[in-house]
């Protein structure tokens, strides 16, 4: 017997304490439809593979649904290249369906050659963005297109209780109410060309999962990514874990208490109409979609 998150669980007990959690987040959210085809987002990563594993043996209980695995590589040199190889491994193990897509097939630059753009750029002018802002919006618009590709109904992400609750901060930070609002379980379809996205681990801490993949076994990127201590995501990481420390459950109150005030921020923002970009001919509210924007800004459009 061992003791996981204040609870005396043996290691069986504990597993399905995990998979439980997110069989509650999945319903609770009405997540899935039985017939669906789910994308599952998997970066090789140790929230992404138990993801993966946990989805692969629901999928076994609704013969209608189907599941592949989608991967974007950004192009990170000696790091993104073992994480494509663990996921497309897991993949062929278990007879899934995988997809994968490079930002240098869909953007023609990989991310070391944007962040070597970005560093003459900061050079010469101020208020050129971090490697990890451009790589979160081209990534997104990555998976969608992927996603899309597969012929998804549900684009699942394994982000984790702790990412939820530091993209909030960050969002308060930055003042951005609506994207305060955007983090939530389910996020619905606005326009044809976007697949709906659907978090079904975002009610287990980062630890519970670490802890799973453990027990499991299961093998996934360790080394981190190169540009992550640039980012201001891990100093709020690491904030967060402090206070976690010595008030245990600042996590979930932050996540519920945006469940709480949702509905007064959504109420507040307008009515958004989205169109094609001018530029790719992506959905946008602007003329011209955020990653084109980004790669105009380092002269890449
Ligand atoms: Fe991309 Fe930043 Fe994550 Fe690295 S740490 S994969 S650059 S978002
Ligand atoms: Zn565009």
């Amino acid at each position: 017997m061992r003791v996981y998150s204040g609870e005396r669980l043996c290691s069986k007990c504990f597993t399905t304490s995990v998979e439980d959690k997110v069989k509650a987040t999945i319903a609770r959210n009405k997540m899935f439809k039985p017939d669906d085809r789910i994308a599952v987002a998997v970066s090789g990563g140790k929230d992404s593979i138990t993801l993966l594993h946990i989805m692969t043996e629901f999928e076994k209980l609704f013969p209608k649904a189907s599941l592949c695995a989608v991967t974007v590589d950004e192009g990170i040199q000696g790091y993104r290249d073992e994480a494509v190889r663990l996921a497309s491994e897991y993949c062929q193990k278990n007879d899934i369906e995988h997809f994968v897509a490079s930002f240098k097939d869909l953007f023609n630059v990989q991310l070391d050659e944007l962040v070597l753009l970005l560093k003459k750029k900061i050079k010469t002018s101020n208020g050129v963005l971090s490697p990890c802002a451009y790589c979160g919006v081209l990534r997104r618009r990555a998976l969608n297109i992927v996603a899309r590709q597969a012929k998804a109904d549900k684009l699942a992400l394994a982000h984790n209780l702790d990412d939820e609750v530091q993209t909030i901060l960050l969002n308060i930070m930055h003042g951005d109410a609506p994207r305060i609002a955007r983090v939530k379980p389910v996020l619905e379809a606005s326009h044809p060309m976007f697949v709906p996205r659907v978090k079904p681990i975002c009610e287990v801490p980062e630890k519970e999962i670490a802890f799973y993949a453990y027990l499991r076994k299961t093998e996934f990127q360790s080394i981190p990514c190169p540009y992550a201590p640039t980012a201001l995501r891990n100093d709020i990481r690491q904030m967060l874990n402090r206070i976690e420390e010595r008030h245990a459950g600042t996590k979930y109150t932050i996540f519920r208490s945006v469940e709480k005030i949702r509905p007064a921020l959504e109420a507040a923002e307008k009515e958004i109409t989205l169109h094609a970009c001018s530029v790719c001919g992506e959905p946008t509210v602007g003329e011209i979609c955020k990653p084109c924007e980004l790669l105009q800004k380092i002269g890449l459009k």
